[in-house]
């Protein structure tokens, strides 16, 4: 017989290990049950990480919008022929750089389509490119999409281009193209894509070689819960095998101009309660993770509040600079003001402290 939802969640608080039958269940709560389970996330949260909401000072650098990929769920891609393709050469990505630096970020984040041009060559090149315009600043970039497209433009093993990228400045991997960790749901949505396996690979062999990475999930399209929940499991297991995550962050999926939205074969986005669970339900399953973070360029301000009394304890980035939500139709994602982070993380009594993408307090 099931226990109650109270017993389960003060179970988990005494260390119970939720299953993933137990975090399916978490999922399809509908009623004010929902409010028990974010409490419970967020007594979690205190225990493991305390009470300071944090964020890093960061900008991104798209480098270009140009992409051989046609997942359904991106609107920021643009293929041959389309209008607004830019595709930055070594003296504007220098400039970015340089300007992100006199802007005081720790972090300069890249990711970009895949190029057709693009071997592995080009993103070590980058990466040198932004370290010379930069220095010192953490370059938290690409992803094992990213890597698996140079490893085969190139003909070397994704090992060695890992190497050769941290040879070049990568400090951490953006643990983004994950998607969902379900290939039914990847061939539907990402269908060239890297598979879940190739994707688990790539990341163990960074975390192996020292380059941790952060983990994502992009849920709230034609995903079930139940795909949610493997998905998690993956994340659980492998940070079990190598303590390479620094942060799960949840990424709510932004409809208005995608192709899958338009053609009818996604829903329009997550509603507030699924957001609210994804967070709750990551901080009480991934109880190996220290940090999961709300995106307030995907979900807004107001509800990535709400994530923090979910169990959430980070913010993200300041951004400066972001591309690739814009492009699928989000808005007010250029940057978000230290101080309008501290309003939020004040008014639910907490305090807000500035981070390193590693999660050294500043
Ligand atoms: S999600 Fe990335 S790989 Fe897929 S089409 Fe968009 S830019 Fe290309």
């Amino acid at each position: 017989m099931n226990p109650s939802l109270s017993t389960l969640l003060s179970d988990v608080k005494e260390g119970h290990r939720l299953s993933e039958a137990e975090a399916r269940r978490l999922f399809k709560t509908q009623n004010r049950d929902v409010w028990d389970i974010a409490a419970a996330a967020d007594e979690q949260r205190e225990h493991v990480v305390g009470n300071a909401v944090t964020y890093v000072r960061n900008q991104n650098i798209n480098v270009t919008n140009l992409c051989i990929n046609s997942c359904v769920f991106c609107g920021f891609s643009k293929k041959p022929g389309d209008e607004g393709i830019y595709f930055h050469d070594r003296d504007t990505i220098q400039k970015k750089a340089a300007l992100a630096k006199s802007r005081r970020v720790s972090e300069i984040c890249t990711v970009s389509g895949l190029h057709p041009e693009f071997t592995a060559q080009s993103y070590i090149d980058i990466y040198r490119w932004i370290t010379e315009a930069a220095p010192g600043v953490h370059l938290h970039a690409s992803n094992p999409m990213e890597v698996a497209y140079g490893a085969r433009k190139s003909g070397m093993s994704t090992r060695d281009v890992l190497v050769a990228m941290k040879d070049a400045g990568l400090c951490s991997l953006c643990g983004t193209a994950a998607e969902i960790l379900v290939d039914p749901v990847r061939k539907t949505i990402c269908p060239q894509k890297i598979t879940t396996d190739e994707w688990v690979r790539i990341i163990t062999e960074a975390h192996q070689l020292g380059i941790p990475s952060t983990a994502t999930i992009m849920y709230g399209h034609c995903e079930s819960d139940a795909d949610r929940v493997c998905h998690l499991a993956i994340l659980r297991e492998l940070q079990d095998e190598t303590h390479g995550f620094t942060e799960f962050v949840p990424l709510s999926f932004i409809h208005m101009n995608t192709p899958i939205y338009k053609s009818g074969k996604a829903r329009a986005g997550a509603t507030g309660r699924e957001d609210l669970l994804m967070v709750a339900v990551a901080r009480l399953f991934l109880d190996n993770f220290k940090n999961i973070q709300v995106s307030w360029v995907k979900e807004g301000i107001k509800m990535a509040q709400l994530g923090l009394l979910a169990g959430a304890n980070d913010l993200g980035g300041t951004m400066f600079e972001e591309s690739i939500s814009k492009g699928a139709g989000a808005t007010n994602t250029d940057y978000l003001d230290p101080a309008e982070m501290e309003r939020v993380a004040e008014d639910c009594g907490r305090i807000l402290r500035r981070r390193t993408t590693l999660y050294d307090l500043c």
